[in-house]
């Protein structure tokens, strides 16, 4: 089964058809969670993705903290301004949608969960010290994680976990003992702006890392036009 793996779509649709439409045809769709955020098309993308054939989703701490899930002093005054943003214009059955979301998913020896096995919604897998400490409570051969919008491999090796960057353009035989990241739809944080995603296939275990550029431009418009934040709408341009 070919999948599409994606995460932190941040309310930025103008990425997400770009995504969706580079993929072509999958059997499957695989969200890691955070709908919301950033971007100026929260019902939009919450609308889009609800409708994504053979879809499994989990929430990331921004679509948590839209529910009050999460306390907001975690938050700054802009983020929690664009908090009370989004929470003002979900439509009833989007935001019931975001409620409904299980904080992981498991599919066979696929774990799916937004920030880690450990503290599935919030915590940053960033050192081969925390990947390590993911490794050992995870329950299955593979991990697919968002939060850090940074596409990257931790694979554990002879006891060892080793960070691998993404391999552009060449699908990646899978090797069991990993966690993956697809990077961001919507606000990619390493310093590429396009658009970042996964394609995975579940038979042969291959797994290839995708960029799409998009009309940032649209986005930032948009962005402006609502009055959300300048630091934002910048950093949607540098990929950080
Ligand atoms: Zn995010």
């Amino acid at each position: 089964m070919r999948v599409l793996v994606f995460s932190d779509i941040h309310a930025n649709l103008t990425a997400l058809e770009a995504v969706l439409a580079d993929a072509g045809p999958v059997e499957a769709h695989w969200f890691l969670g955070d709908l919301v955020g950033y971007g100026p098309d929260p019902n939009e993308c919450i609308t889009r993705v609800r409708a994504l054939p053979n879809l499994s989703a989990v929430p990331g701490n921004h679509d948590a903290a839209v529910l009050e899930r999460m306390p907001l002093t975690w938050f700054n005054r802009e983020a929690r301004n664009l908090i009370h943003w989004t929470q003002e214009r979900l439509t009833p059955e989007n935001l019931a949608f975001l409620q409904q979301l299980p904080e992981q998913v498991r599919h066979n020896d696929v774990l799916l969960v937004h920030g880690s096995p450990r503290a599935p919604i919030t915590e940053y897998i960033l050192t081969s010290e925390i990947a390590a400490a993911s490794l050992e409570v995870m329950p299955t051969d593979f991990c697919f994680v968002g939060h850090t919008h940074t596409p990257v491999r931790w694979q554990e090796e002879n006891g060892f976990v080793h960070f691998y960057p993404p391999t552009a353009g060449e699908a990646l035989a899978l090797k069991p003992r990993a966690i993956l990241n697809p990077g961001s739809v919507g606000q990619p944080r390493d310093g590429d702006p396009r658009a970042s995603y996964a394609l995975y296939d579940t038979e042969t275990h291959t797994w290839e890392w995708r960029r799409v550029p998009y009309d940032i431009a649209a986005v930032q418009a948009r962005m402006r036009a609502f009055g959300l934040s300048p630091t934002n709408i910048l950093r949607l341009a540098m990929g950080r």
